[in-house]
């Protein structure tokens, strides 16, 4: 596969991966989702040393030689150990010791897993934006889907008495905040724009405080409400994209207090949360 990366912008490099996969399944206790997650989870079994020594979690499908290409889906193969080991080392770091219980520390892999489905079944609930997002690309259509995502798939676990679904309401929640809020180019890439929306929604209503470590400190149950009043609202917003194109989806991050020019979306958090957040995600950086 050609990867974009390397010494210089705009550079390819020809890497090579080998890996074992198996189809993702959902857990029973989500609610049946109109059709299947269409997706498999690897585990790297020998790589080339850039790909090896990289970040990449995922194959996309225009990456994987196949005999039949499927017209549906986003990813190809997602590397669940090391979303876990991002998670363990990116993400944990900066929370409160007490985020997580003892039992929910030994299990954070699996935690990690359904956190990953979760937000799969959010994207299954909103079918007929994946299918203007495959057709249009277009970012900020992409980031409405993303939140959206999130936001059903927050809703679900927080009224689901599955007695993990709550552990898994934190770490989906963590894992975006923390990190992919903080990707390298915020302003562009869809997850980082939809991750810092959460972040704003959440950081208004409490659910994410700074600790008496100065490390994060989450309660998403107190944002159910409002979590469910943007859901309704980013409903909406994704059926008038179907219809009436980009519009809509410029309108909704602008109105939310962000500069939007083209598909590029900005918006610099103020919050001491997220100064602390984007210092701890500096020093990631530095030291990857
Ligand atoms: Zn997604």
């Amino acid at each position: 596969m050609t990867v974009p990366g390397g010494p210089w912008p705009g550079h390819f490099g020809l890497e090579a991966a080998i890996f074992r996969s198996h189809p993702a399944v959902m857990p029973a206790s989500y609610p049946p989702a109109r059709s299947d997650v269409s997706l498999h989870f690897g585990q790297l079994l020998a790589a080339s040393r850039g790909y090896r020594d990289g970040s990449g979690v995922v194959l996309f499908p225009e990456q994987l030689s196949v005999d039949v290409r499927s017209t549906r889906q986003a990813f190809g193969v997602v590397f669940l150990d090391r979303l876990h080991q991002l998670f363990l080392t990116r993400v944990l770091p900066v929370m409160e010791e007490h985020t997580f219980t003892a039992a929910e520390r030994k299990e954070l892999g699996e935690l990690r897993r359904r956190a990953f489905l979760a937000h799969e079944w959010g994207h299954l609930q909103g079918a007929d934006l994946e299918a203007a997002v495959l057709t249009r690309r277009r970012c900020l259509v992409a980031v409405i889907s993303e939140l959206h995502a999130d936001l059903d798939a927050l809703v679900m676990l927080l009224d689901n008495p599955d007695d993990k679904a709550a552990a898994t309401a934190k770490v989906l929640v963590a894992d975006r905040i923390v990190r992919e809020a903080w990707l390298r180019r915020p302003h562009a890439q869809v997850d980082a724009i939809a991750a810092r929306q959460l972040l704003v929604l959440l950081v208004k209503v409490g659910a994410v405080t700074l600790g008496g470590s100065g490390r994060l400190s989450l309660n998403v149950a107190a944002a159910r409400g409002r979590l469910d009043e943007e859901l309704a609202r980013v409903r909406e917003l994704e059926q008038a994209c179907c219809t009436a194109g980009v519009e809509p989806a410029l309108q909704y991050p602008r109105a939310s207090g962000w500069a939007v020019v083209d598909s590029a979306c900005y918006r610099e958090l103020e919050s001491p949360i997220a100064r602390f957040l984007g210092y701890a995600a500096s020093r990631s950086v530095t030291a990857a």
